[in-house]
């Protein structure tokens, strides 16, 4: 197909799924991340896909990452804000630091990365983006505020994007994954891991795959009808 796709956070787990996805439907993929430069060059060794580091965070390193993206690789017409990180705690023990610093990558990273590419999409008359978000942001989640508003915002943000690029070929839409297999669920303790997959009518985990391949739907050209929506993969523990 030819085009350029940047996703973020996309070296490992669900983003390293997502990157050998778009590879796979031709695009030329680059992926971002955030300071595991061991895993990134494990990750470009493993898949010939190029990793470059920046923090999505940090709105000026994501605007002079994507613009080093265009110039070396070429313009981008597909972005995958899938980076994110938790900072779990209850509120009386939750920090203003945690508070912040989920609330600066995992949505701050998607008002970056829009900013630094949204509107060459529009210029050139196509574009794909897909926020990645999570079950917790639709039902909330004990002991993550922060995490649960940050993704929830990921929605809103995701359905008023939308609005701006319906007109220029540029679709935003949204992934909800349920609980896949990654690192970072790997982190949750075994005792509440069991608890929660008992609450999952399919009876395990999601792979990364399983929410790599919605993704390739929705960038792809047949996606092009598809904008502002949000697609839960979550193995129908949560439906709405
Ligand atoms: P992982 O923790 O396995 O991987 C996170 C990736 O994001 C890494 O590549 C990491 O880079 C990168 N990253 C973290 N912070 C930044 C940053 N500031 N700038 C750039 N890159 C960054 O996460 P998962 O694969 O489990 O999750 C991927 C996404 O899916 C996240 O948004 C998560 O919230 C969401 N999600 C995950 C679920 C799950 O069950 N796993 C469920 C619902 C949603 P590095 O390797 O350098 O640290």
């Amino acid at each position: 197909m030819g085009r350029i796709a940047i996703v973020t956070g996309g070296t490992r787990g669900i983003g390293e799924a997502i990157s050998i996805a778009l590879r796979d439907m031709g695009m030329t993929v680059v992926a971002n991340y955030a300071g595991n430069d061991q895993k990134a060059k494990e990750f470009t060794d493993r898949t010939g896909i190029a990793a470059y580091k920046w923090d999505v965070g940090d709105h000026q390193a994501s605007l002079d990452g994507c613009a080093r993206v265009a110039a070396e690789v070429g313009p981008i017409d597909v972005v995958v804000n899938n980076a994110g990180i938790t900072r779990d705690g209850v509120l009386q023990k939750m920090s203003f630091d945690d508070w912040n610093e989920v609330m600066r990558i995992n949505l701050g990273g998607c008002f970056n990365m829009a900013k630094a590419t949204f509107a060459g999409m529009r210029e050139r008359g196509w574009g794909r983006i897909v926020n990645i978000g999570s079950i917790n942001g639709q039902a909330g989640q004990y002991g993550q505020v922060n995490y649960a508003a940050a993704k929830s915002g990921i929605h809103g943000f995701t359905k008023a994007l939308a609005q701006e690029g319906a007109k220029y070929g540029v679709t935003v839409n949204a992934i909800a994954p349920g609980y896949i297999d990654t690192d970072m669920v790997a982190a949750v303790p075994a005792t509440v891991l069991e608890k929660i997959v008992a609450k999952i009518p399919v009876g395990r985990l999601g792979h990364a795959e399983e929410i790599a391949r919605g993704v390739a739907f929705l960038c792809s050209e047949d996606g092009g009808f598809v904008t502002g929506s949000t697609m839960s993969i979550n193995g129908g523990q949560h439906m709405y």
